[in-house]
């Protein structure tokens, strides 16, 4: 490592730094309150000063990203975002993930640069389809979960049913954290289970008001019978505390706020092909987990979002770049916050920074300070939606070649280039992503593309000897495509062929994940 060992001293500031950090995303299923909630806690960190109440979705979403018209169009978020904000004397690093299952895909790259997750249930309607599935990748990673119970201000389930269904549906332990104070219409406030304290929206309440009373009861219940807070299985992923709240009334937001300082997760290690990288290891490393192109009309610029995973880093330094062997000059990092951004003269592991590029850097890749390593975790999934990209003007060509490289960089598509010389196929996960690339090609690239269909339905990354490769490929000439980096994939038109192709091919491997880096 070309950084020499830091002084005991300069290794405290390092340590204090990356400490401060806390760097998460909110999960939930569409409706549950992701967007007021995120709103109120950036309104809490200082980060937006929005007056009166939640502006209307279609509204506030255009104000936040109108540089895509689709998102506009159809009122989803498409875009991961990150937002930078300070509270309790920490540095929040919150990454906004896409809410549609569309785009899961992602997701899961969000959350690889991410050290807890909130996850948001609407406490009418409990665990609901997409919060399973968010969670499910958490635990595949071990990403600490806090629970926020939102909408506690309408009618809703009842609490101790509620924790129940959590542990039963996602086989994991509850603590709740807070109790709500009185409920649907007398929500007020919250009791504080840690600290004993009791907050309320307006004037505290008397203590024989009915609903002191209840919670006086319910208490004695959620001591008595509930495991208390384990910070050990909350790091491991195994036990998630549990606090009520209403995103749009403001309750229960600094609860959540003030967990995450005094026990959120500091920044984990980060899992390399060769090792783990701690945060606080002096020598700089970051790893790249989404591209974003056109972000701002402003400033037509493609912006490769790092988190970093160790030591400080700061503008003007060269890193290595891994995957090409590059050095990469750090001219222009950034950091956004809700509606801006600025340049960030230093950051520490945790957080997460934009760095300008031309098409250099891409979704996967690792920096360091000159260390060959590689992050993993970063995936792409065989889609199983192909299309055929059909040219309606075909002296478009090489244009649309160039569009679809950057975007498939981007991550918005996966490419695949036939081996017989056809027109491009495109893989997604979701349907809506082929929007997102018609929309874009025609709006930033002026290329308008329809969609054909393709006999296949599977694709599969092939690895073995080259020469059996080769062999393979040769047979299979129209069912075989190369891949953004010149990997070779096996396309399948039915599960069938594909078992028996498998069956047939001892000697090749066939992935349906296939790891960046
Ligand atoms: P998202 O789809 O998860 O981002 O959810 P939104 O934040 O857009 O909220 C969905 C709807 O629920 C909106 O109409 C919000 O105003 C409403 N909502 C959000 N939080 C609360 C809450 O705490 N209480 C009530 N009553 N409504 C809420």
């Amino acid at each position: 490592m070309s950084e020499s060992p830091l002084t005991s001293a300069s290794q405290k500031a390092l340590t204090q730094e990356i400490t401060k950090r806390r760097s998460f995303a909110i999960i939930s299923h569409p409706d549950a309150g992701k967007t007021t909630l995120t709103e109120r806690i950036l309104r809490a960190g200082g980060a937006i000063q929005m007056a009166g109440n939640v502006r209307a979705k279609g509204e506030r979403r255009r104000t936040r990203s109108d540089w895509m018209g689709i998102e506009r169009d159809r009122g989803i978020s498409v875009v991961t975002s990150v937002m930078t904000f300070e509270y309790g004397g920490c540095i929040f690093n919150l990454l906004d993930t896409p809410g549609h299952e569309d785009f899961s895909e992602d997701t899961y790259r969000t959350l690889t640069a991410v050290d807890c997750a909130v996850m948001v249930i609407d406490a009418a309607k409990g665990i609901e389809a997409r919060t399973r599935k968010l969670f499910e990748i958490c635990r595949l990673r071990d990403i600490p979960i806090v629970t926020f119970i939102n909408k506690m201000d309408r009618e809703a389930q009842d609490c101790f049913g509620l924790l129940d269904e959590i542990s039963a549906a996602l086989a994991l332990d509850t603590a709740p954290a807070t109790w709500p104070i009185g409920r649907a219409a007398q929500f007020v406030g919250t009791y504080d289970l840690r600290t004993r304290a009791t907050h309320f929206i307006a004037a505290p309440l008397p203590d024989d008001d009915p609903r002191m009373v209840q919670l006086a009861e319910e208490l004695e219940l959620v001591e008595g019978a509930l495991p208390p807070f384990d910070r050990d299985g909350f790091n491991a992923g195994h036990l998630t505390p549990v606090f009520f709240g209403s995103a749009m009334k403001e309750i229960g937001v600094t609860d959540l706020l003030d967990a995450l300082v005094a026990y959120g997760p500091a920044p984990r290690a980060q899992p390399a092909e060769t090792r783990d990288v701690k945060g606080d290891e002096p020598g700089v490393t970051a790893l790249v987990f989404k591209i974003q192109a056109n972000m701002d009309p402003n400033h037509r610029d493609r912006i490769a979002f790092a988190r970093v995973c160790s030591g400080r880093l700061h503008r003007g330094m060269r890193l290595k770049h891994v995957r090409t062997g590059k050095q990469f000059a750090l001219h222009t990092p950034q950091f956004f916050f809700a509606r801006e951004r600025q340049l960030a003269e230093e950051a520490f592991a945790g957080d997460v920074v934009g760095i300008p590029n031309h098409g250099t850097l891409r979704i996967g890749d690792t920096l360091t300070e000159g260390e060959d390593l590689r992050f993993t975790g970063v995936p792409y999934f065989a889609p199983e939606i192909l299309r055929r990209v059909r040219l309606d003007d075909a002296m478009k060509a090489k244009k649309l070649r160039q569009a679809l490289v950057e975007l498939a960089e981007e991550g918005v598509v996966q490419l695949f280039r036939p081996q017989d010389g056809l027109a491009p196929i495109v893989g997604v996960v979701g349907v809506l992503q082929l929007d997102v690339l018609q929309s874009r090609l025609k709006a930033e690239y002026g290329v308008a593309i329809g969609f054909e269909s393709t006999p296949f339905t599977m694709a599969r990354w092939i690895t073995g000897q080259d020469k059996v490769i080769e062999a393979f490929s040769q047979a299979q000439r129209s069912a075989m495509a190369d891949d953004i980096d010149g990997d070779p994939v096996f396309l399948a038109s039915s599960a069938f062929m594909l078992r028996r192709t498998i069956e047939m091919t001892p000697d090749l491997t066939f992935h349906d994940i296939k790891q960046i880096g």
